[in-house]
């Protein structure tokens, strides 16, 4: 049991454990989770770090949205969140001791009473809207924290529930908010240290932070790894595991590639390229704290622990000659402006992307010519708008209907034969704006979006031929040879 171990024969370099949604989603989970963290605490100081319960942050954002254009019925509201509320307490009666599940009641009905309050403010009041929203959106991982506290607690384990908003210090972006890095550090090592000190177990929720005026804000749809990330910078943690429902991060979309298999490391540039491109394994700002204080960030599966998953590193293992992974992304559309003005002059670009930037459209993958510039949109919700404006500074096509893929791996910045073998590999099939990232680690173009899944089929049979020696195991192992 944890008690028994010697305060001195715990490693005092923390690691910290975050569990999404799914990983605290029910009981069986959160035994697991309690398994995992007793696991970890063991041998080395823990912080804990969870999301939402599955589905609620859709369903508190399902309510705002229904508050603020009158919409549901009002004589039944909210009926899905109501339910996803009973569920903390239902898995509270089956886990926690009498004591914390009593006092979890207590907490989730003063949660639905102040949210039924902020749905009628939301109605009432719609400048304040953004600040709402992120008020009733922390409501999730506020429950959830307090939820794995008295899980944690009937466990055993001496966890403590800390409100992370006095950690997560942001800019008032409301719904996309920017952590105030020193502040963060500071408050977090505040709040954080004594207890950790106190062989403790923090449990905080992610995506949620504050203002320095404490006016609660979220940093973003999938935000929790990014806590996990500057929490652990914050405290130089060992390592921050990020504890989902797949095996890490695969070769290839395992919908499109049946053999796809899980990397076991990764460098920093590799992940950061996979969570661009559509790998929802890590939200795409968690590596950047990571890669700032050299912390390993390891992606592994909760529901099968003794996989090894796949550990970010600053090297990773890519080798000479080999690929990675191949991402892609379907759905894309291609926008393509033609103008001879552009011709040896200044300031076109710039123009361009303004009219991106005026309609918060995010470019993906860009390429020019002397006279014209081609690039992809993923989301093409202002596109007529954002083709009235580009119209002006020259002739605009469009192709819809395109995907992205992408090639990653840091084999790609010493090896330019790779790109011969991947193009060889597809010779019959229309390729489009050819980029090679600055981060020199990804190969990415453009094909059409009924061809990718062939595309990537055939370059990850060409790419991720086994190896000798797995083949001597897929042997062993009686599997069907490629
Ligand atoms: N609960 C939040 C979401 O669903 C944050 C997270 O899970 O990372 O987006
Ligand atoms: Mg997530």
């Amino acid at each position: 049991m944890s008690q028994s171990i010697e305060p001195s024969a715990r490693r005092t370099q923390p690691t910290v454990l975050k569990f999404g949604g799914t990983s605290v989603a029910d009981a069986d989970a959160l035994q697991r989770l309690a398994r995992l963290v007793r696991r970890a605490y063991q041998s080395t100081r823990t912080v804990v770090i969870v999301s939402a319960l599955a589905g609620v942050t859709d369903a508190l954002l399902t309510a705002v949205d229904a508050a603020a254009t009158g919409t549901g019925d009002p004589k039944r509201p909210r009926p899905e969140l109501d339910a996803l509320i009973e569920r903390h307490q239902a898995i509270a009666t089956r886990l926690a001791r009498p004591q914390g599940a009593a006092g979890l009641g207590i907490a989730l009905a003063r949660a639905r009473a102040e949210i039924a309050e902020l749905l009628n403010a939301i109605a009432r009041e719609p400048e304040r809207r953004p600040a709402l929203r992120d008020e009733i959106a922390a409501y999730g991982e506020r429950l959830s924290a307090a939820l794995v506290t008295a899980v944690l607690g009937a466990a055993d384990l001496p966890a403590r529930y800390v409100d992370a908003r006095r950690c997560l210090l942001t800019d008032a972006a409301h719904g996309r908010a920017t952590p105030l890095f020193p502040q963060t550090e500071e408050h977090t090592r505040a709040e954080l240290a004594p207890l950790l000190d106190g062989e403790l177990i923090p449990v905080l929720g992610g995506y949620i932070g504050a203002t320095p005026q404490g006016v609660t804000t979220t940093l973003g749809r999938g935000g929790s790894d990014y806590s996990a990330a500057l929490v652990g910078a914050a405290l130089g943690a060992r390592e921050i595991q990020i504890w989902t429902d797949v095996n890490g991060v695969l070769t290839a979309d395992p919908r499109v590639v049946a053999d796809a298999r899980t990397i076991p490391a990764l460098s920093y540039a590799e992940a950061a390229e996979l969570a661009y491109f559509g790998a929802k394994v890590l939200h795409p700002r968690t590596l950047q704290p990571a890669t700032d204080h050299g912390i390993p960030v390891r992606i592994c599966n909760s529901r099968a622990p003794g996989e090894p998953g796949t550990l970010v590193t600053a090297q990773g293992v890519g080798r000479v000659g080999t690929v990675t992974a191949i991402a892609h992304k379907s759905g894309i559309t291609v926008l393509q402006i033609t103008s001879t003005r552009m011709l040896g002059a200044y300031g076109f670009l710039r123009g361009l992307f303004e009219v991106f930037e005026r309609h918060r459209t995010v470019v993906d993958v860009v390429t020019t010519s002397e006279v014209s510039v081609s690039l992809t949109v993923d989301d093409a919700a202002s596109l007529p708008q954002i083709i009235a404006e580009l119209r002006p500074l020259g002739l605009v096509a469009i192709e819809s209907d395109r995907a992205i893929v992408c090639v990653v791996g840091e084999g790609l910045r010493t090896t330019p034969g790779i790109a011969a073998r991947v193009f060889a590999t597809i010779s019959d099939i229309n390729v489009s704006l050819i980029s090679q990232g600055a981060s020199r680690v990804n190969l990415t173009f453009v094909v059409d979006n009924a061809r990718a899944r062939e595309v990537v089929q055939r370059l990850h049979a060409a790419l991720f031929a086994l190896e000798p020696a797995d083949l001597d195991t897929a042997a062993a192992a009686g599997e069907r040879m490629p």
